[in-house]
């Protein structure tokens, strides 16, 4: 099975690409989506986090609480550091998981935000890199999300570089351009996947 690794950073047009695909029938493993599911109640990192924040990050209905939670690592470094290490492991394996145990699809597309920060590359055969400009993540989140710059900035600056991305990417897709010009990129790379298969 030819695993692609697709990432980018905010707003730069990953879930774009990622639906695209999945609509031509390739599966798509979401890392977004991961991360919701290992904090399901029932789940090893949501007692792990009730035991190592408290009760008061669980909500009455047992579902994790997630601004509480939040204001206590935005207020606190290293309770973010102990989220991370619960979190992130737990993402990891489910994430390769379902990449491994994807079959009847061509090819297998894990949508990763955090791909090149975290190390994964080595996991894929292709590295498929949405680039566009900072200027325009940033005025694409704004249309999509209430967000003001700052807090799209802080997000930025704590992702990897355009440049350390692209130094990962086997495949550049340019989201410089408009939507159409996105989707026929997305054309172009399903072909050169299928051909890769
Ligand atoms: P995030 O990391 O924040 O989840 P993402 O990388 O998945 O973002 P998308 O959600 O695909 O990015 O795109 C961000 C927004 O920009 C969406 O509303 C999308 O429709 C829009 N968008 C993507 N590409 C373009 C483009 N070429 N021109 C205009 N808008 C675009």
């Amino acid at each position: 099975m030819l695993k692609v690794g697709l990432t980018g950073g905010i707003g730069s047009g990953k879930s774009t690409v990622a639906k695209g695909l999945q609509a031509k029938g390739i599966t798509v493993v979401d890392a977004d989506q991961i991360a919701r599911d290992v904090v399901q109640p029932g789940e090893s990192a949501l007692s792990e986090i009730a035991k190592v924040f408290g009760p008061e990050v669980i909500q009455a209905d047992g579902q994790l609480d997630r601004s509480a939670l939040k204001k206590r690592i935005f207020s606190d470094p290293s309770a973010k550091t102990q989220l991370e290490a619960i979190l992130h492991p737990r993402i990891r394996q489910r994430i390769l998981e379902q990449v491994n145990n994807a079959t009847e699809t061509p090819y297998v597309v894990a949508d990763i935000p955090l791909l090149v920060e975290s190390n994964y590359p080595e996991h894929f055969d292709r590295v498929v890199v949405v680039d566009c400009t900072e200027a325009q993540q940033v005025e694409r989140v704004k249309a999509r999300d209430e967000m003001s710059d700052e807090q799209i900035q802080r997000i930025m600056d704590s992702q990897a570089t355009r440049q350390q991305r692209l130094a990962a990417a086997t495949d550049i897709i340019d989201n410089t351009g408009d939507l159409d010009s996105l989707k026929k990129q997305i054309e172009k790379l399903h072909e050169t996947l299928l051909s890769l298969v």
